[in-house]
């Protein structure tokens, strides 16, 4: 399977590297994200227009276009971030940009304190570090349990995943159905390239994180991603102490996969 170099990288919010942005540029983004509003808005109307569809906003970029998409289309589509207590200084400060920019208030959810506690108490603060499967359990603590309430009483959620990502993401169709958290979800940005997605940020002035233009691609827990090299897979900076098969941190995954 290919990986997902990138040849804007090393930072594809570094100025000098971002598309210009050609008629026919605009002319794609203008489709794909029309496409977008569509396939929200008939999700919505066969499946309910009162909170029923829920955002997964984690703040990458992708996100922030699915964001705008969504505030800018008026689409009734709650969104929704999970605060994992981990997060880099720059999430938090795109967070409140984003509730300036939009006029609105987040509704952000955080882990069970009393779970982080023990299992801080019991493996050590940064325990993640120590094997996969503590890695795994922090995730589980920190973003799977918060996400199933978020996602509870949800017909479906959208997130801001594409295929091109990482090899643990190739194929992802634009509409599946979630079994390990029985609802539907939406991938609406899946066909979508790394530049088409630079490109409607520029294109819209969309806030984005500030870590992009230092070398970080994907941003995730502030201890669990690192910046990149040139050359080195978008996804290489998540959990870089790992092999790329166990890179996802659980709310991704298809049920029968590691
Ligand atoms: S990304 Fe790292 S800090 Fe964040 S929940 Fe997972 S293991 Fe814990």
């Amino acid at each position: 399977m290919s990986a997902a170099v990138s040849p804007l990288r090393p930072s594809a919010g570094n100025p000098a590297t971002r598309p210009a942005l050609s008629d026919s540029l605009i002319a794609d983004l203008n489709t794909k994200s029309d496409a977008v509003r569509a396939l929200l808005a008939a999700a919505a109307a066969e499946l309910g227009t009162d909170g029923e569809i829920a955002f997964a906003n984690s703040f990458g970029a992708e996100d922030m276009v699915l964001t705008d998409i969504i505030m800018t289309g008026g689409l009734p589509i709650e969104i929704f971030s999970l605060d994992t207590g981990r997060l880099p200084a720059e999430t938090y400060a795109l967070i409140g940009e984003v509730e300036k920019r939009y006029g609105a208030t987040l509704r952000i959810y955080f882990p069970e304190s009393g779970a982080v506690e023990t299992f801080v108490r019991a493996h050590g603060i940064n325990a993640f570090y120590d094997s996969v499967a503590l890695r795994k359990v922090c995730c589980q603590v920190r973003k799977i349990g918060p996400l199933g309430r978020a996602l509870a009483g949800k017909k479906a959620w959208v997130t801001g995943l594409r295929a091109a990502q990482s090899v643990t993401r190739a194929g992802l169709p634009l509409r599946e159905f979630d079994a390990g958290n029985g609802l539907e979800k939406f991938n609406p940005l899946s066909d979508w390239s790394e530049t088409e997605v630079w490109a409607y940020i520029r294109l819209h002035q969309v806030p984005y994180n500030a870590l992009h233009d230092q070398f970080y691609p994907s941003i995730g827990c502030a201890p669990c991603t690192r910046a990149i090299a040139v050359g080195e897979d978008v996804r290489a900076g998540r959990w870089w102490w790992e092999n790329p098969e166990t890179k996802e941190c659980g709310l991704h995954v298809k049920e029968g996969k590691a």
